[in-house]
């Protein structure tokens, strides 16, 4: 097969859905059809809560945590990441723990870390670590530094400890060559988060990209602050491109506070600059690399169109796709099937402590987010089409 000009369906179930059993499809479209009851995702988080104090924390791991999450910890997540490798996709350990903000939780979360990073090393089941700003460092301190208030001499004690933190964890990223991503968070804290990240990938990507920072194309600046990297940078660059998942905080905060709001004017703003910044950085492959982490056909497509039009291989180990575990196996599985490079974000956590991550997975597959409810079609087509065969 020429595998250069063969065209990739995403609307292929067969190939989505190859790594499912006909119970394990019927499960899941039981668990996406209960998200349609509003009653349900308004009572989900204090019943899930209730039903784990009484004991019933297996029902929740055997619905909804075994669809998004890859296990409780990095051992038991072995299961999931054999399974997607079978498919030649790629595991992102993806340690979903939300805790309080203290520096003991901070310590422990910047260890977990590490140990995915061990766990990434020599692996190539494990392309990419990955880690949020806000779980090593205070929120109220990238706050503070993001709009250049000065601060007290404790908070900088703090500060220069989180710092420590990050580097701590970016050094040893390098020391084992595993890329890692920095995730995007809220505009308010987002430029104390990318001189930090802009500061490691300086030290860190002199050789190939190790640091890659998360740029989030629904806010307005984004394309030009990319442009402005690629053009001042000496060194390698990674990017994460990403549309955004703080929209409507985003916009209330702004509202509220009497501030220009962050965010594009509407959806198709945020598809024409997330389209252009997957050219942008295709164009400046040479030292840019990326990883596309949508679930958006469209921009999927669009890549591996730049990808052709480069002369690119589909597996450049410079181009990424990728998407969340338990969503948008269409195109996860379609992709790989066609030899593109893809990994899976898979949240791991206690079952309580990723309650909340599980609340929002929940939200945006039900019929109150808007949604048309994609998952569940998909699902209902394969279930159809594996009857017909019959
Ligand atoms: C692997 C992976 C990693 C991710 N990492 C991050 C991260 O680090 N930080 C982060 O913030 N998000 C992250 N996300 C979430 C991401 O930002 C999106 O919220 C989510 O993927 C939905 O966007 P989409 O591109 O998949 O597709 P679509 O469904 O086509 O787009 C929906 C998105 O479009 C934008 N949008 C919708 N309506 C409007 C409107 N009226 N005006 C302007 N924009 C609008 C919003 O960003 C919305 O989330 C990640 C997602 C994936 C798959």
């Amino acid at each position: 097969m020429n595998m250069q000009n063969s065209r990739v369906e995403f609307s292929n179930t067969e190939v989505a859905f190859s790594h499912m059993s006909d119970a394990g499809l019927s499960k899941a479209r039981l668990l996406f059809r209960s998200f349609n009851f509003p009653a349900l995702l308004t009572l989900g988080p204090p019943l899930a809560n209730l039903a784990i104090s009484m004991g019933f924390k297996n029902l929740i791991k055997k619905t909804i945590f075994e669809q998004f999450c890859g296990g409780e910890d990095i051992l038991t997540c072995e299961k999931t990441i054999q399974r997607l490798a079978q498919s030649n996709i790629g595991t992102i350990l993806d340690y979903s723990v939300e805790g309080e903000d203290n520096e003991d939780n901070f310590n422990a979360t910047c260890a977990e870390i590490v140990n995915t990073i061990d766990a990434a090393a020599n692996n190539n089941k494990i392309p990419f670590s990955v880690f949020k700003t806000t779980g090593i460092i205070q929120m109220d301190l990238l706050e503070k530094v993001s709009s250049g208030q000065g601060l007290t001499g404790e908070e900088e004690a703090q500060w220069q400890r989180g710092i420590a933190r990050f580097h701590k964890i970016c050094a040893y990223a390098e020391e084992k060559q595993v890329r890692i991503f920095v995730d995007a968070e809220e505009s308010w804290i987002q430029n104390a988060i990318d001189r930090l990240a802009e500061d490691a990938a300086r030290r860190y990507n002199t050789r190939q990209a190790i640091v890659f920072n998360t740029i989030q194309l629904y806010r307005h600046d984004r394309l030009e602050y990319l442009k402005a990297q690629i053009v001042d940078a000496t060194w390698y660059l990674g990017f994460k491109l990403v549309r955004g998942a703080y929209m409507e905080k985003e916009r209330k905060r702004a509202q509220e506070m009497g501030y220009n709001d962050p965010i594009q004017p509407d959806k198709e703003t945020s598809d024409r600059d997330y389209n252009e910044a997957l050219k942008h950085c295709i164009h400046h492959v040479e030292k840019v690399s990326i990883c596309a982490g949508t679930h958006n056909e469209n921009s999927s497509r669009y890549l591996m169109e730049l990808m052709e039009e480069k002369q690119l291989n589909r597996n450049d180990e410079r181009v990424w796709f990728s998407q969340l575990l338990g969503m948008s196996d269409h195109i996860s599985y379609n992709l790989s099937h066609a030899g593109y490079n893809v990994c899976k974000y898979v949240p791991y956590g206690p079952v309580k402590s990723v309650i909340p991550y599980l609340t929002r997975r929940a939200r945006e597959n039900s019929s109150v987010a808007g949604q048309m409810g994609r998952e569940l079609s998909l699902i209902e087509t394969e279930i159809k089409r594996r009857k017909e065969k019959v």
